[in-house]
């Protein structure tokens, strides 16, 4: 027979990303809605380490589901990838009696929470918080929406300066292994060119229609590179550009850690909102060690030990926008 859990912890593990702290809130108050104990882990699987643990109620989370970051902090944790370090993290839940986990984080922290689980019995639900989009099994990840609205307002004001000055900007979004930030915000923000690591950068087409543009006087032009792209980012892109047109003027700017930040959207408050109180059902319900995804707008349950980095192929048809409405 299943064990009833009464007892649950929430964490948030890995990189951080608005949305986390709604994520939280409706952990916490559905959890205690079922009549559940419910503890906040501190900095990530750190905190179930060094018993870093607090009895979380509804007042703790008040006043929170509007602000970015989180409020039980965030960390990567060395010691959880060894046996010894998740060991001791299951010591530190058993003598509180947790006996069910919430897991906020990346498939990193995923892995890491299928592999605990194997071990020591401990339920676990992830929910997607990264910014990057880039999990298989969800149409959204907790922080994306934000994200890319905070880089769409930011490059708005930089298309205003480089308009004034007839001048070019390549700007560095954030995306080491995907492209979504890059792509969803260059086509918000008419961007000319955007470069993603899915897709080879073509150097040469890019200079040529530098080279057509600057013929017709089309001088403003804002090229969207996300950080792993391959040629190497936007300063070397930037230095690349500059050697072969040197009359044309190029700035860079790199975006940088402001996509983090900040108040959640509320499609970011929504889908934290949706995940977390579904992240408390699954284990109430036996549905154990999945991460709780949305797909066509119903709940969509992948198990932890599927959870990997989103490989999937962008969207041709999307490519084929950029480069026709950027003429
Ligand atoms: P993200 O969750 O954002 O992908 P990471 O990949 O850095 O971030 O993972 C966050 C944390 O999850 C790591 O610091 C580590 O504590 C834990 N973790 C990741 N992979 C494993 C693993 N294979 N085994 C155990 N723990 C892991």
């Amino acid at each position: 027979m299943q064990k009833k859990i009464s007892r649950i912890g929430v964490l948030c593990s890995g990189g951080d990303s608005p949305g986390m702290n709604a994520c939280i809130r409706a952990v916490v108050r559905t959890g205690i809605y079922h009549e559940l104990e419910v503890f906040g882990v501190m900095r990530g699987y750190m905190g179930m380490v060094e018993d870093d643990i607090k009895p979380m109620d509804t007042r703790s989370v008040a006043n929170i589901i509007q602000r970015g970051g989180t409020i039980l902090k965030t960390a990567r944790c060395m010691e959880f990838m060894e046996y010894d370090g998740r060991k001791k993290a299951y010591e530190n839940l058993r003598k509180r009696g947790i006996d069910g986990l919430v897991i906020i984080g990346g498939d990193g922290s995923f892995r890491g929470a299928q592999t605990f689980s194997n071990e020591f019995d401990i339920p676990c639900i992830g929910l997607p918080g990264t910014i990057d989009k880039d999990i298989a099994g969800t149409d959204f990840t907790i922080g994306f929406d934000t994200a890319v609205n905070t880089a769409v307002e930011a490059i708005d004001k930089i298309r205003d300066t480089a308009d004034a000055h007839d001048r070019m900007f390549i700007i560095e979004v954030m995306g080491r292994d995907a492209g979504y930030i890059a792509l969803h915000s260059g086509i918000a923000t008419g961007a000319e060119n955007i470069l993603i690591p899915e897709k080879k950068t073509d150097i040469n087409y890019i200079i040529e229609s530098l080279l057509e543009k600057e013929k017709r006087k089309k001088l403003v032009n804002i090229i969207i590179v996300a950080e792993g792209e391959e040629f190497g980012g936007a300063n070397e892109l930037s230095k690349f550009i500059k050697n072969r047109i040197p009359s044309l003027e190029v700035r860079v700017a790199i975006l940088g850690h402001i996509q983090r930040g900040g108040s959640p959207t509320c499609m970011d408050r929504l889908i934290a909102s949706r995940m977390g109180y579904h992240a408390v059902e699954c284990l109430l319900e036996g549905r154990h060690n999945v991460f709780v995804g949305i797909v066509n707008n119903k709940m969509n349950y992948t198990p932890l030990n599927e959870a990997v980095k989103k490989k999937q192929r962008i969207n041709e048809e999307w490519m084929k926008i950029v480069k026709i409405l950027a003429t």
